[in-house]
C-alpha cells in the first residue's frame, strides 16, 4: 500500500479519501459479517483514471477509479460497486485465489497491484494490460470464478440492503456503465470486463431486488462535492479543465440544489487550481448560499459531514492558505482554521490545514507542539512529518528538520532516503548530544530494515 500511495495516480486528496472511508466504513458496519473470519480492516481509496473500474486488493484495500465516482449518479450506485468489492474481501476470494495458485505460477503481489493500476494511462495502456502477451496472464489471475462473482453479488446486495441503500441502483448502474461505453467507445469498462454482466447475473440480482422493499434515499451533499473534486483532479490538462468547467456549468442548470451547489463548488476548485483566488472565493460563497436553508437556520454542526460543511470549510481554508494571498489575511485564516478544527476534529485534512495556518502566521512553537501530538496519534501520516520539518526549517532547527524528514520518508516506504536524511541531520551544526544518540539508534534500526528487505528480495 505504501507503493500504491507513491503512485502518481493515487488520488491523494483528503476530502475524497475521507468521504470514501466514511462511506465504505458505513457499508462495512451495516453488515455484521462484512469483516469476515479474519476481522479484516478496510481502506478505501481512489485512483486517477478515466476508465470505469473498481477493484479489491488483498488485505481489505478497495480502490475505485475517479471516473467511476463521477459516473455514479447517486450514492446507491456507488454503494453497489463498493459493496460488491467488499463482498470479495469478506468471502476471502482474493486470498483463496492466491492460495490456489501453484507456487511457481504465483504472481508477486506487487505485480497484481500494478496490473490493477496499469489501466491508468488511458485506453491504449488498458488494452496493453488486458490483451497483451503477459497482460493476458495477469488478467486471468485477476478474474474471479463465476461462483465467486455470484457470492460477491449476494453479499454486496445484503450489505447495501442493511445499510439502507436503494438496491435497484445495482442493476441500473451496471447497465448504464455498459450502455455508456457503447456510445463513447468500443472498450468495455474494465470493471465490466472482470465482472461480465451476464443475463444470469442480472436475473439473479433482479430476483433479489423484487424481494427487497422499495426505498427512496436522499443523498448527502458531500457525495456531489466529492464527484466535483474527482472531476477536477482526474484530468488537469487544459482540455480536461475545459471539459470539467462545461460539466459544472451544465450542473448549474439542473433543478436540484445539490447539483447546483456542486457545480459552483467544482468551479471554485477549478479556479483555485488555476490560482484565480478571488473567483474561487466567489464561487465557494455561491455554493454555500445555494445550500443555505431559506428558513434562516444555520448549518448543523458536529460530526455530520454529509451536509458538506466540512468540505466547504476545507476548501475555504485551501483558498486562504494558497500562495499569493496577502499576509494580512493570516490572523483571520488562523481563526477560521481553529474553528474548523474544533467543529471537525476527525478531519485529517482540516487538522493539517490548522497546522499550516499556524505556520503561515508565524506561530511556530504552537505548530510544533500541535504536530508532535498529531504524529503521536496518527502514526502513518507522512504529511504530518513534512509539515513538522517545514516548521523546524522556519525555526532554523536543522537537525530536527532532517530527523522529521527522515520519518516522512520511512512512512512513504523510502527507507534508504530516510537513512540519507539522518546522515544530514548528524552533520548539522545544531545537533545536540541527545539528538546524536537518537539519530544513531534510528539509523541502526533502519539499516537493519534495509538489509532485511534486500535479503527478502534475493530469496524471491
Ligand atoms: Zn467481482
Amino acid at each position: 500500500m505504501r507503493d500504491v500511495r507513491r503512485d502518481r495516480d493515487f488520488l491523494d486528496d483528503d476530502a475524497i479519501l475521507e468521504y470514501l472511508n466514511n462511506f465504505g466504513s458505513a457499508l462495512v458496519a451495516a453488515y455484521p459479517g462484512a469483516r469476515g473470519e479474519t476481522g479484516a480492516d478496510f481502506y478505501f481509496f481512489a485512483v486517477r483514471d478515466p476508465m470505469l473500474n473498481a477493484f479489491a486488493l488483498p488485505g481489505g484495500f478497495i480502490a475505485v477509479h475517479s471516473a467511476l465516482v463521477i459516473a455514479a449518479q447517486n450514492e446507491s450506485e456507488l454503494a453497489s460497486v463498493l459493496s460488491h468489492e467488499i463482498g470479495h474481501v469478506t468471502q476471502r476470494h482474493i486470498a483463496r485465489m492466491i492460495g490456489q495458485q501453484k507456487q511457481d505460477a504465483l504472481m508477486p503481489l506487487a505485480a497484481l497491484i500494478l496490473a490493477a493500476l496499469a489501466s491508468k494511462a488511458g485506453p491504449d495502456a488498458a488494452v496493453g494490460v488486458f490483451m497483451g502477451g503477459q497482460g493476458l496472464a495477469i488478467q486471468r489471475q485477476l478474474n474471479f470464478s463465476r461462483d465467486a462473482e455470484r457470492e460477491a453479488d449476494r453479499v454486496g446486495f445484503q450489505i447495501m440492503d442493511a445499510a439502507g441503500f436503494d438496491t435497484s441502483g445495482m442493476v441500473a448502474f451496471f447497465q448504464r456503465m455498459q450502455s455508456a461505453t457503447k456510445v463513447y467507445s468500443d472498450l468495455t469498462p474494465p470493471w465490466l470486463m472482470s465482472h461480465p454482466l451476464s443475463s444470469e447475473r442480472i436475473t439473479d440480482i433482479r430476483a433479489r431486488i423484487r424481494e427487497a422493499p422499495f426505498r427512496q434515499r436522499v443523498d448527502g451533499l458531500e457525495f456531489h462535492l466529492v464527484r466535483a473534486r474527482a472531476r477536477v483532479l482526474q484530468d488537469e490538462s487544459a482540455q480536461g479543465r475545459i471539459d470539467a468547467a462545461a460539466a459544472f456549468e451544465a450542473q448549474l442548470k439542473l433543478q436540484s440544489r445539490q447539483q447546483q451547489a456542486a457545480g459552483h463548488y467544482g468551479l471554485a476548485l477549478l479556479a483555485l487550481r488555476k490560482a484565480e483566488l478571488a473567483t474561487a472565493g466567489e464561487r465557494l460563497a455561491k455554493a454555500r448560499a445555494t445550500m443555505k436553508p431559506t428558513t434562516g437556520a444555520v448549518f448543523s454542526t458536529g460530526q455530520s459531514t454529509s451536509d458538506g460543511a466540512a468540505m466547504f470549510a476545507s476548501l475555504s481554508l485551501d483558498i486562504k492558505l494558497a500562495p499569493g494571498q496577502p499576509a494580512t489575511l493570516g490572523s483571520q485564516t488562523l481563526k477560521e482554521a481553529e474553528q474548523a478544527y474544533q467543529q471537525f476534529p476527525l478531519s485529517r485534512g482540516i487538522a493539517r490545514q490548522y497546522a499550516q495556518a499556524m505556520i503561515a502566521s508565524g506561530m511556530l512553537e504552537q505548530a510544533v507542539a500541535f504536530l508532535r501530538e498529531e504524529v503521536r496519534l496518527y502514526r502513518e501520516e507522512p504529511k504530518l512529518y513534512d509539515l513538522l520539518a517545514k516548521t523546524y526549517a522556519a525555526q532554523g532547527k536543522q537537525t530536527l528538520q532532517h530527523i522529521a524528514l527522515a520519518e516522512s520518508y520511512v512512512l512513504s516506504g523510502a527507507v534508504p532516503a530516510a537513512v540519507d536524511q539522518l546522515g544530514i541531520a548528524r552533520k548539522a551544526s545544531d545537533a545536540s548530544f541527545y539528538d546524536l544518540a537518537l539519530i544513531d539508534a534510528r539509523e541502526r534500526e533502519l539499516s537493519e530494515r534495509v538489509r532485511e528487505e534486500k535479503k527478502e528480495k534475493k530469496e524471491k
